[in-house]
């Protein structure tokens, strides 16, 4: 079973989520935006075992907790990020612009690509490439458990911006109508910041995407 553990970390109070399969205690944590130390302590509590760390996409909200994590496992986690943003996370992610400095931990080891599935123990993630907010965002899926993690993409009632380097309007909205709203409306958006919602919740009242 999925189990699903959202902390709300950093600066711009970004959701990292840590994830698990609960039978076999295997983890990844989606956007390790910051305090990893946190993100660490919460899994070993559960006796999780963090085996990867996934990007959405490489703003430094995103991963500023990274290098805290990385350097305190053993084995070394995957770090997935999709090749169009990694221009962003050797900026550091942009974090400058904003005047913070960040270490941006390990190289990502791999790359993210549209249709890639991703393995937590007997889960399985889809790997949806959504450019718009960034080139290389991506959501990740996981159909079995309905839910869809969607970064800076989409979130209840607003969406990514799209006045960062990359960033672009047409291609975020697009993203929107082709990789999100055809999933199955129960399906739970846990986004980078702010409330989950739902695919049915955003395509009826969303007031820049939905039908409203
Ligand atoms: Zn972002
Ligand atoms: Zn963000």
């Amino acid at each position: 079973m999925l189990e699903i553990l959202c902390l709300t970390l950093g600066p711009v109070a970004t959701n990292a989520y840590l994830l698990a399969d609960s039978e076999t205690g295997e983890a990844a944590v989606i956007d390790p935006a910051w305090d990893g130390q946190v993100i660490l302590d919460e899994a070993r509590k559960r006796n999780w075992r963090i085996g990867g760390l996934w990007y959405t996409h490489a703003h430094f909200d995103h991963f500023g907790g990274a290098a805290a994590i990385a350097s305190r496992l053993v084995p070394q986690p995957a770090i997935a990020l999709h090749p169009k943003d990694h221009f962003l996370w050797q900026m550091g992610g942009g974090g400058a612009l904003f005047g913070f400095k960040i270490d941006k931990g390990p190289q990502p080891s791999v790359d993210l690509a549209s249709s890639q599935t991703l393995e937590l123990g007997g889960l399985t993630f889809e790997v949806r490439h959504t450019p718009g907010h960034t080139p290389g965002h991506c959501a990740f899926y996981c159909a079995s458990d309905g839910a869809l993690f969607s970064g800076d993409l989409i979130f209840q009632g607003g969406v990514g911006r799209t006045d960062l380097p990359g960033g672009d309007w047409d291609t975020l909205v697009r993203s929107i109508r082709e990789q999100v709203f055809p999933l199955p409306e129960a399906t739970r958006i846990l986004s980078g910041h702010g409330p989950e919602t739902t695919v049915g919740e955003e395509k009826r009242t969303n007031p820049f995407v939905g039908e409203i």
